[in-house]
This record gives structure tokens, C-alpha cells and sequence, in this order.
């Protein structure tokens, strides 16, 4: 039998990085000693307490049980905990904090309570790619808010149509950025918040990378403006803070209803995370200072070696205060593609082309600080040579 896929996976966009994957895998299977600077995934291990709590929490029989669809009670204080220590934010735990299997999961989800046939989101490009692509899983349309360097990454509102504001009814926005590596602060938010405002559109913050920042440089919360509250939610996730990717753990907070929203969908469709990865969450997140500067530091000493490192190349790169990303413009007579192409062909170092997160990344290529230091240092002998 043959079995032809639904028009919402035929309207999948064309994946980018196919071409660059299938290079990948020549490059590897030639024995390549290839330097992969494409990951957005983090190679330090789980800190070692995270890791003890899980082994105590995975022996306990109560936990092996169907969790609560919302999350652990203790998990959601403990979220409520962390948002006051460290963002000075009053959550509710049991109206205003859900748990996620991943941000990703919730940001996936998110359109399905809220956007109907034909409504709009307003998208920025470049950027995660889960965002569009949700919104058509919803029967949405993506409007694209292009994020130049010209308006330091920052959506430009005066640019987005009147008639395409009225019929929007959710807006992603992501700071710290992926991939720009862009933040921001109040006078942004009090912007989003004034135009949520005017035309009813729901807010989602992606903040994954809130606690990945450099040089003591700490990012706000969206959800620390005034009335940021009252027009969306926040997106957090254990996975880059902690090293926790492959345990799938994550949070939003915000608006009662909004949160209600997501989590009638999820009832529906998922039943919730694992209680043990709940029980070592609550420990990640009550994590000392120690731990999480070494982690910077480490990202730090990377990020250093990486901006210098590619400027004395002559390219043109921005030095990110926060994520671990480097996003780079390619010299003039290449575009994306062929700039990564070439630095995997003659330097054996893979970077993820720009393009791949939208169009307006034509340009540029994204650098990932998810190595040790001297194959970064390696990295960049490489390209210079191949340049
Ligand atoms: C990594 C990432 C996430 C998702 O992380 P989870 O592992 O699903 O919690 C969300 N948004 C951005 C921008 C990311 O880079």
C-alpha cells in the first residue's frame, strides 16, 4: 500500500539542513576529524547533584506511576521559587506555572489552544524553527518580523501592516536570542506589551537561554514589565541552564488563561513528564551559583576564543552577551550555503548556514560554542587556511 502524507506535512518547509547533514555524514564516513560547530546542544554533562537526585527519585515506586497532567506540585513552586529569586516575579504555582516536556513541546502546542484557521502569528526570522511551523499544524499563517542587524535583532512593528495586527492573535518573541545571539531589555518589552495590548495578540517569550549570559551581564525576564502578565507567557527550559537536553524538562509561565490553554491541550495529548526528572528538576533549579558560573565561565573562555579568533579572519561577527552562539556574516562573494560548504570541505569545521532559520539569516552562518577551547582555537587555523 502507498500512504500519502497530509496536506500539513506536505506544507512542511523544505529542510535546510538536509544538504549540509548529507555532508556531514560523507565527511564523517571519509574519517574526517571534523570540528562540529552546527550543535545547538550543549557537551558538558548534567551536574553531578541533578544527576544523584535522579537515581534516588527513579526508586521510588509512587513515581512510577501517570503524573499529574500539570506537573508536580512541588515542581511548580519550585519554579515559583526560582522566578522570585531570581527575576523578583510572584507566580502563582498552581494557576500560573506548568510544566513541559521541553519548551519545545510547549511551544509547539501553544497555536493549537489559541490560533484558529486563517489567524495570524507573528514570527521572527531568523529563529527557532518550531514557531512557523507550529503555527501551520494550527491552520495558521506565520507573518515574518525579520531581525536585522540594522535593528540590533529586534522586530521592527512600525513595519508590520495595520490589517495584519488585527488579524494577528499570537506573537513569538525569543531573547537571548537563537541564533543572533541578540538581547534585550525593558524599553523592547514595554513595546511588545503596548502593541499585545492594542490588538489582542497573545505574547510567547522564549527565554531558554535566560541564564546562559557572559561578563555578569544577566537578562531580564519578560515577565518582570509591568503588564507582561496580562498579555502572555514565558517559556523556560532546563535543557540549556543545566545541560539537561536529553531530559526533557521545561516550564511556562504567565497568564492564568493562557496557561489553561496549553494545558487543556496537553491533557489531551500528552500526560505529562516523568515525576522522577520533576524531582531532580526541583533540585536543578535550586542549583548554587557555583555550579552555573563555572558553567558560563566555561562558555565564556570559548566564546573569547571564538570572537577573536574569527576576527582576525576579517569576518564580520557579533559578540554575543548571551547563548552560546556566534552569528557571523560571510564574506561578501559567498551566500550561506556555500560558505559552509566550503569551511566543511578544506577545514573539516561544520556551521550552520543562516538561512536555515528564514530567509532574512541569508548572510550569515551560526557558530556554536558547544566545544572545548583548543578545537575551537583548531577551528579557526583551519579556516584560516581555507579562506
Ligand atoms: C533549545 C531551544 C529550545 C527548546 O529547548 P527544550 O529542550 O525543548 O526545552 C527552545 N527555544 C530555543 C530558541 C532553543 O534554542
Amino acid at each position: 500500500m502507498k500512504f500519502e502524507f497530509a496536506q500539513r506535512v506536505k506544507n512542511l518547509p523544505p529542510y535546510l539542513f538536509a544538504a549540509i547533514d548529507k555532508m556531514k555524514q560523507e565527511a564523517l564516513a571519509k574519517g574526517v576529524d571534523l570540528i562540529d560547530l552546527s550543535i545547538g546542544d550543549p557537551d558538558l554533562p548534567t551536574p553531578g547533584h541533578i544527576v544523584d537526585a535522579m537515581k534516588k527519585a527513579v526508586e521510588k515506586s509512587v513515581h512510577h506511576r501517570y503524573p499529574s497532567y500539570e506537573g508536580m506540585l512541588s515542581y511548580r513552586e519550585a519554579v515559583a521559587d526560582w522566578y522570585r529569586a531570581r527575576f523578583n516575579v510572584s507566580l502563582d504555582p498552581r494557576t500560573e506555572v506548568l510544566s513541559l516536556i521541553g519548551s519545545k513541546e510547549g511551544i509547539g502546542h501553544i497555536p493549537l489552544a489559541f490560533v484558529n484557521p486563517g489567524d495570524v502569528v507573528l514570527v521572527p526570522s531568523p529563529g527557532y524553527p518550531v514557531y512557523p511551523v507550529a503555527t501551520l499544524f494550527a491552520g495558521g499563517e506565520s507573518y515574518i518580523m525579520p531581525l536585522l542587524d540594522a535593528n540590533n535583532f529586534l522586530p521592527d512593528f512600525s513595519a508590520i501592516p495595520e490589517d495584519v495586527l488585527k488579524k494577528a492573535r499570537l506573537m513569538f518573541i525569543n531573547y537571548p536570542n537563537n541564533p543572533t545571539s541578540a538581547v534585550t531589555g525593558r524599553g523592547f518589552y514595554e513595546d511588545v506589551i503596548r502593541i499585545a495590548r492594542k490588538y489582542d495578540i497573545i505574547v510567547c517569550h522564549d527565554a531558554a537561554y535566560s541564564e546562559i549570559y557572559y561578563d555578569g551581564k544577566r537578562p531580564m525576564s519578560f515577565m518582570e514589565v509591568d503588564g507582561a502578565g496580562e498579555v502572555g507567557i514565558e517559556f523556560h527550559s532546563l535543557s540549556k541552564t543545566y545541560n539537561m537536553t536529553g531530559w526533557r524538562i521545561g516550564f511556562a509561565v504567565g497568564h492564568r488563561d493562557v496557561i489553561a490553554g496549553l494545558g487543556k491541550i496537553k491533557t489531551n495529548l500528552d500526560s505529562g513528564v516523568f515525576q522522577a526528572i520533576q524531582e531532580a528538576a526541583i533540585v536543578a533549579l535550586g542549583t548554587g551559583d557555583d555550579i552555573l558560573s563555572g558553567i558560563r565561565n566555561t562558555y565564556q573562555a570559548r566564546r573569547d576564543a571564538l570572537y577573536t579568533g574569527l576576527k582576525s579572519l576579517g569576518l564580520h561577527v557579533i559578540k554575543p552577551e548571551a547563548t552560546f552562539y556566534l552569528w557571523t556574516k560571510v564574506p561578501s562573494s559567498c551566500d550561506s550555503s556555500s560558505f559552509v560548504s566550503h569551511i566543511l570541505e578544506k577545514a573539516g569545521v561544520l556551521a550552520t548556514p543562516g538561512n536555515g532559520f528564514g530567509s532574512p539569516g541569508e548572510g550569515y552562518v551560526r557558530f556554536a560554542l558547544t566545544v572545548p577551547v583548543e578545537r575551537i582555537k583548531e577551528a579557526v587555523e583551519r579556516i584560516r587556511k581555507a579562506l
